[in-house]
């Protein structure tokens, strides 16, 4: 008999050769039914798998994201046979799941996919689906292996084959389908109810440029018909929502290829919702004892050699500035915290002074292929809003507390209700992977799971995903369609206060370092933007919205009295602008309805002659007359609903 460990730490006594399957009936015959996979002792096993040992189980269904890889990666398989049954000739490479889906990447020689073909291909993976094909796993040496794809005349398997150790190489079956693979798959093809092949795009063999270019086929399946059908309205509406669609409707920033890929150029309203951001968290970092510094756009490049950034980004960055006199190099900075190190060294500290909080939106560049780039969310200059913390190791909890609470503040004011953390922590089992005291680490670890915890944070811990130089908080936002993006990084340093030598005295008259924490958290603004745009679609928060206030006047007549609307909300410190183009009033809450202002004032004859306005709110409709004090009174009262000022 062998012993199997539930997560609930509940144990259950099976025979030797149980399979994963077997143990899911035993707890419910529903959960037989919906297993797609799992973990047995930290490996993904099949449903089939027999279990010999004792162990942990873990089992996944499509709730999982373990689950969802399984049936992705199942998928991937189906796709292949598909292509194959349609195009003998089709030289099959790689097909991995991805975060949402799969794809396969695929040698048609010159062969160009239609979507008529995509269709066609679509067809056949559901009749194939609909068998109820299992996947079966077997092992081959690596001379069967390679026999099997030079029979196939594959040269591409061929060196993905080359490249294994012998002994280590399965098989994948299922019908008269053959694939290279290492497992995870869903007990059989008929999980399977749906699937979309989403579109065709060009990928080079192993990524490289210089290799032959193939064609890659990506798609989503789901277990239900229903499902699919609402991932795509999903996807339509994310069209709708882009952000680079979005930038320009509201113009907030433009690019230039004269001025250069990749380097956004804010336009006056985006310059101002941008300046809108930085006040805001300026304010809130104020009261939380940070202090601006201002650094250069450029550093030497022995500050960057010193803080191991020139390693990191040197050769593959944007290459030194020489000056024409000294020969000196200078470096496009690409990380804010060396200059900051330099700044906390110019004079000597006691430990009764720390913690020092050093701030800046510091703008930094960073080159990104070409192809990579996209939007706001990926470009060669941003500016973050970076600031570094010197604390002493005793005040680390604290101020981890407190950067949590700046975190939270930030996402509540912007409308991100969902998000989710990742601790990341040292690998255990590789403790000379890591810089700095061992004793040091245990604690940091420790204070970044007691704040995360205090704070009531929704969290998890990983295992070997800290730097080498310290353990770190992620936040991940949930948007509004669903989509993960990373926001908001809090991280812990040990190896630039070394590197840099920085210190202060302790009680003790003793020099000693102090510990660094880097953290941003909108991450960068131009990101931020994107994801905000993305999330709001384009609806900000009434406290950031550029303009807040539309005045439409109903003919020439009223703009007098429109203009005196105008100065009254400016005294009252609220943003609006008068539409007095000579245009029917329909048109003209048609289109401020489009450009997404919050509020529209209409201003007409008897607003006048009452010194009144009628209110109409954007998707909220007609609110009737009111005075103008109302109409401010009611206006301030929706903007403290959203943000409320920063309590440290
Ligand atoms: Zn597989
Ligand atoms: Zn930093």
């Amino acid at each position: 008999m062998i012993q199997i460990k539930f997560p609930d730490d509940s144990t259950r006594s099976f025979k030797a050769g149980t399979t994963v399957l077997e143990v899911a009936k035993n707890i419910s015959e529903g959960l037989a039914r919906n297993v797609l996979s799992a973990k047995f002792n930290e490996q993904i096993v099949e449903a089939s798998t027999p279990l010999f040992n004792d162990g942990q189980i873990q089992l996944y269904t499509w709730v999982d994201d373990q689950g969802k890889n399984a049936f992705w990666h199942s998928s991937a398989h189906i796709l292949a046979q598909a292509i194959l049954f349609l195009y003998p000739k089709a030289k099959l490479t790689i097909g991995p799941a991805i975060e949402n889906g799969f794809y396969y990447d695929v040698d048609f020689e010159d062969h160009s996919i239609t979507e008529k073909e995509l269709e066609d291909i679509e067809k056949k993976f559901l009749e194939f689906a609909r068998q109820n094909f299992e996947f079966k796993m077997r092992s081959v040496t690596k001379e069967e292996a390679l026999d099997f794809y030079r029979r196939d005349e594959n040269p591409y398997k061929i060196e993905l084959i080359e490249d294994l150790k012998d002994g280590t190489i399965t098989f994948c079956d299922h019908a008269d389908f053959t694939d290279l693979c290492r497992g995870g798959h869903i007990p059989h093809t008929g999980f399977i109810k749906a699937v979309k092949l989403l579109n065709v795009a060009g990928a080079y063999w192993r990524g490289d440029e210089n290799n032959k270019q193939l064609t890659r086929i990506y798609g989503i399946s789901f277990p239900k018909q229903k499902e699919l059908n609402q991932y795509l309205k999903l996807l339509e509406e994310a069209k709708k929502r882009d952000h680079r669609k979005l930038g320009k409707e509201l113009e907030l920033f433009t690019f230039s290829q004269k001025v250069g890929q990749g380097l956004p150029l804010w336009l006056p309203k985006g310059a101002e919702l941008r300046g809108r951001l930085e006040d805001f968290l300026k304010a809130a970092q104020r009261k939380a004892g940070y202090e601006q510094v201002i650094s250069p756009h450029i550093g030497n490049k022995e500050l960057y050699i010193t803080s191991g950034h020139y390693e990191k980004y040197g050769e593959d960055s944007f290459q030194p500035i020489e000056t024409p006199a000294e020969g000196e190099s200078f470096l496009l900075k690409p990380m804010n915290c060396p200059h900051h190190c330099e700044i906390y060294k110019a004079r000597p500290w006691s430990y009764k002074e720390l913690p020092i909080r050093y701030a800046e939106f510091g703008t930094v560049y960073r080159y990104e292929q070409s192809g990579e780039l996209h939007g706001l969310t990926r470009v060669r200059g941003f500016t973050q809003d970076d600031a570094h913390i010197f604390c002493t190791p005793d005040q680390l909890d604290q101020e981890f507390k407190n950067v949590i609470d700046l975190v939270l503040y930030v996402f509540q004011s912007l409308g991100f209700e969902n998000f989710q953390a990742q601790v990341s922590v040292r690998d255990p089992k590789k403790p000379k992977k890591y810089i700095g005291d061992p004793e040091n680490w245990k604690k940091a670890e420790q204070a970044i799971i007691n704040a995360a915890r205090e704070k009531n944070l929704d969290f998890i811990i990983e295992e070997g995903e800290a730097a080498f130089y310290g353990p770190k908080l992620d936040f991940m936002v949930k948007d509004a369609l669903g989509r993960k993006w990373q926001l908001g990084t809090i991280q812990v340093d040990y190896n630039l206060p070394e590197r840099f030598e920085l210190n202060y005295k302790g009680s003790d008259n003793e020099l000693h370092r102090p510990i660094m924490i880097h953290r941003a958290p909108f991450g960068s603004l131009e990101r931020f933007v994107a994801i905000l745009l993305e999330h709001s679609g384009g609806n900000f928060p009434l406290w950031l919205s550029p303009t807040q206030v539309n005045l439409l006047i109903v003919s020439e007549k009223h703009e007098k009295y429109a203009q005196k609307v105008l100065n009254f909300l400016e005294n009252n410190e609220i943003r609006a602008s008068l539409d007095n183009r000579n245009e029917t009033i329909g048109k003209k809450i048609r289109e401020a309805e489009i450009s997404k202002v919050p509020f529209m004032l209409i201003l007409g004859e008897k607003e006048t002659k009452m010194e009144n306005v009628s209110v109409r709110k954007h998707r909220g409709g007609d609110m009737g007359m009111m005075d103008l004090k109302s109409f401010v009174r009611l206006i301030k009262e929706e903007i403290s609903k959203n943000i409320s000022n920063f309590e440290n």
